[in-house]
């Protein structure tokens, strides 16, 4: 093991870091980060490290950004926090004014979270008790796809189905509905994202069909199921599952905390398929990655369905303490004047045209790797062991992790997700940039298949 600093060694004898098996830091202790500039991070040492994958899939414009670094300052020194029951406030009202004009037509209302786990909550929490006051008191279900993830407290993971998160849990969650997901790299109808007319949605349908009665809501990761390894797929499949919930008064949620904010060339994913949902889980990009907060949007109708004389009861009494804290609103707004001023949604379609061209000629031949995907600024890389029978490598040797961990010593940060390694990158990194970042991703997969043999 590396000498470690002082600051690492404190790090170790207090921190419970997440989402770590904490005994693999004897092998790679936690890299103390001092400052970050655009796509870099720079450690206690002085070593810089790409960020490729915008710190969680949070970062927009780069770390630090020198307009959100601003109005951060002023909005300190006006107002830093007041409670939000009964009190508003210029930032949060001038955010939802600008955020209503760009969600998916139909959204109309908003209400704060402090993170994306708990506007999911908040989602599966408003769709069942407005069918439960609004004449429909069976409908108490919901389906999510299989793979799904839509964030780990306890009742988000009974809408999530990736293994690692759930497992354990299991007999603590309420467990809802699951259907099979789109699989589109083997795909079962031997289609290709060409040909594909959603045919998967058939075993969707069966399903709705079976409990339509019950269900209140179907949540999805619209057009990319990210946890489940940047898996994409097509929207004709939203089309056909909005048609279908709209038909017997389901809900549909779409979880776009991950996909919102321009990172799939739109501004949200749901706007590939045409169609709107009923309630939109917004967090992540939403501020830029500087500001835990999160946003639900609904219809007016689920805002009609709560509206009556207090004594009726219909009030949702959900609060957190952080709803709605201005700063993070005065940040959101000042992504969103970004988008505007900057143009961003036509520098993600440009760059990711780059990112596409240049990450299939280093990966589309290569021996182990299965698919090279991408939609906007997400590109995924899936490794296989065989890529005629798309065997994977068994679980146990990590494959993304030796990877990643190979990567950072040359200067990239390429979080894995099993046998997929990703790119998603801050919007603001250049052609030069990328190259770089494909080219790191390129040596590091060389390494590891030559120390494997
Ligand atoms: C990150 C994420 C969540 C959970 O958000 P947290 O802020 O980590 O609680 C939920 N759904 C999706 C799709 C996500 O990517």
């Amino acid at each position: 093991m590396n000498k470690l600093s002082e600051l690492q060694k404190k790090d170790l004898q207090y921190i419970f870091h997440p989402c770590s098996q904490m005994k693999d830091y004897e092998n790679l202790p936690p890299m103390v980060i001092k400052k970050a500039e655009g796509v870099y991070l720079e450690d206690e040492f002085g070593n810089r490290y790409m960020d490729c994958v915008s710190s969680w899939w949070v970062n927009l414009f780069g770390h630090c950004n020198p307009r959100i670094n601003k109005v951060i300052k002023e909005q300190i020194d006006k107002l830093e926090h007041v409670l939000f029951v009964n009190f508003s406030h210029e930032a949060g009202i001038e955010l939802v004014e600008e955020l209503a004009k760009v969600v998916p037509k139909g959204i109309e209302k908003f209400l704060f979270a402090d993170n994306g786990s708990s506007s999911i909550e908040m989602a599966l929490k408003l769709s069942f008790q407005y069918h439960q006051q609004n004449g429909n008191p069976k409908k108490t279900k919901f389906i999510s796809l299989s793979n799904a993830y839509h964030g780990e407290t306890v009742g988000a993971l009974g809408v999530g189905d990736v293994d690692i998160f759930t497992k354990t849990y299991r007999p603590l969650i309420k467990e809802g509905l699951k259907a099979d997901k789109p699989e589109c790299f083997r795909c079962p109808y031997g289609k290709n994202f060409y040909n594909c007319e959603a045919e998967c949605f058939e075993r969707t349908e069966k399903l709705i069909e079976e409990y339509r009665d019950e269900i209140a809501a179907v949540i999805i990761e619209p057009v990319v199921q990210g946890a489940a390894g940047m898996k994409i797929y097509s929207p004709k499949y939203i089309v056909k599952l909005r048609e279908l919930t709209k038909k017997y008064g389901i809900h549909l949620i779409a979880d776009e905390i991950a996909v919102g904010f321009g990172r799939t060339g739109k501004m949200f994913a749901m706007e590939h398929a045409g169609v709107s949902p009923d309630i939109i889980c917004m967090s992540k990009g939403l501020t830029a990655g500087y500001y835990p907060m999160a946003i639900v949007g609904i219809t007016q109708d689920i805002y009609d369905g709560f509206y009556a004389d207090y004594l009726e009861g219909k009030s949702f009494l959900h609060s957190h303490t952080y709803s709605g804290n201005p700063i993070g609103c005065r940040i959101a707004l000042e992504v969103l004047k970004i988008f505007k001023d900057e143009n961003i949604l036509e520098m993600v379609n440009r760059k990711g045209e780059y990112l596409r061209k240049r990450a299939q000629e280093l990966f589309k031949d290569h021996k182990n790797i299965g698919e090279y995907r991408q939609i906007g600024m997400i590109g995924a890389l899936e490794f296989v062991k065989n890529k005629e029978t798309k065997e994977l490598f068994p679980s146990e040797e990590r494959v993304g992790y030796e990877i990643y961990k190979i990567a950072l010593k040359k200067g990239a940060l390429l979080r894995p997700l099993g046998n997929v390694i990703y790119f998603m990158p801050p919007y603001i990194i250049t052609e030069e940039e990328i190259d770089k970042m494909l080219n790191i991703c390129k040596e590091s997969i060389e390494e590891f298949l030559n120390r494997r043999k």
